[in-house]
């Protein structure tokens, strides 16, 4: 199925065997031996204990050439499962507070978006993640930074430990960031402390386009009216939500689709939930949500309407995913 891919974070597809290449070049000393200890090492249990494993894998990024070689080979993988499109995470804050300088990341990612669609036909944006843990003020020095690479990013979203850090407390970075023509996203994790309140601002104090997860949006009539009214898509992801609620993680797909939510189907950090790339998602959700090949296509119908892209952009993808149901209709 022609498939575009809206919530995957860059950093969340750095496969061990790619860890242990950059390691190597940069004389980073990893503490596992193998790729395949490496990821019986990748256990957690909810996302304070997720995001631990996560970022000790960034050391090994450090030069220009280690971040196109990240982002190249999430879109060749991609490319391989028929996604046609992707929009894709990274996290500045991440790098620099490394002392990595946010040109050689936004630099090495971009060569890749380039090179990918020349050599594999997938087109790509990038949307830049400001840390919630980290301050307003360090999240407004990152979009200070990216005001001269406008072109290459489509919007900013929000991610990581959201524990006593709500949409409202980057409020005004987000209204700059939409004065300066970006799109807005935000993560609202599942069963996160205060999590209704944090879908509420992230929806009227914010204004945001889009939702990263939000299933818990559920539990609140009015939130799924405001959100209904509003026009939101949700980017969810099967595999990361059965990290978070193990057992309960698939139910949400089926309810908020029979409630008429605009929901897409995604990877979140494939790298470090057992390889579940997009199309490994989509098959978790399929036998676990008991979605229909109808649900299937009009989730993928969503994730093309609710693209950051021009109006005939749009319009070619959406031939190809009608050209391919009507032949699987046949
Ligand atoms: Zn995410």
């Amino acid at each position: 199925m022609p498939k575009a891919e809206l919530h995957v974070h860059l950093e969340g597809t750095l496969e061990p065997e790619m860890k242990f290449v950059l390691a190597a070049r940069n004389g980073v000393a990893l503490p596992y031996k193998t790729a395949d200890e490496m990821r019986d090492g990748y256990v957690y249990h909810d996302l304070p204990s997720f995001l631990r494993v996560f970022y000790e894998g960034r050391k090994v990024l450090i030069e220009e050439i280690d971040f196109y070689d990240l982002c190249y080979a999430y879109l060749q993988k991609a490319a391989s499962q028929n996604v046609l499109y992707a929009e894709m995470f990274f996290d500045p804050q991440q790098h620099t507070e490394r002392g990595i300088a946010f040109d050689t990341v936004i630099r090495g990612l971009t060569r890749a978006r380039v090179d990918a669609e020349r050599n594999l036909g997938i087109r790509s944006q990038l949307i830049m993640c400001f840390l919630r843990e980290q301050s307003a003020q360090s999240a407004m020095d990152v979009l200070l930074s990216a005001l001269a690479y406008k072109a290459d990013i489509v919007g900013v979203g929000l991610d990581s430990d959201e524990k006593d850090n709500p949409p409202a407390k980057f409020a005004d970075v987000f209204r700059r960031a939409r004065q300066e023509g970006f799109r807005l996203t935000a993560h609202c994790d599942v069963d996160q402390e205060n999590t209704h309140a944090h879908i509420r601002q992230a929806l009227t104090d914010i204004g945001v386009d889009r939702i990263d997860h939000g299933v818990n949006v559920l539990e609140d009539p009015e939130l799924v009216a405001l959100a209904r009214t509003q026009g939101i898509t949700f980017t969810l992801c099967p595999f990361a939500n059965e990290v978070v609620r193990p057992g309960r993680g698939q139910e949400p797909i089926r309810q908020m689709l029979d409630m008429g939510l605009k929901v897409t189907l995604n990877s979140d950090d494939p790298a470090y939930m057992k390889g579940f790339y997009i199309s490994e998602n989509l098959q978790l959700a399929q036998s676990a949500a008991g979605l229909t090949p109808v649900d299937l296509l009009s989730m993928s119908l969503n994730a093309f309407e609710a693209a950051w892209i021009s109006p005939s952009e749009r319009e070619g993808y959406l031939i190809a995913l009608d050209r391919f149901a009507r032949a699987w209709g046949e």
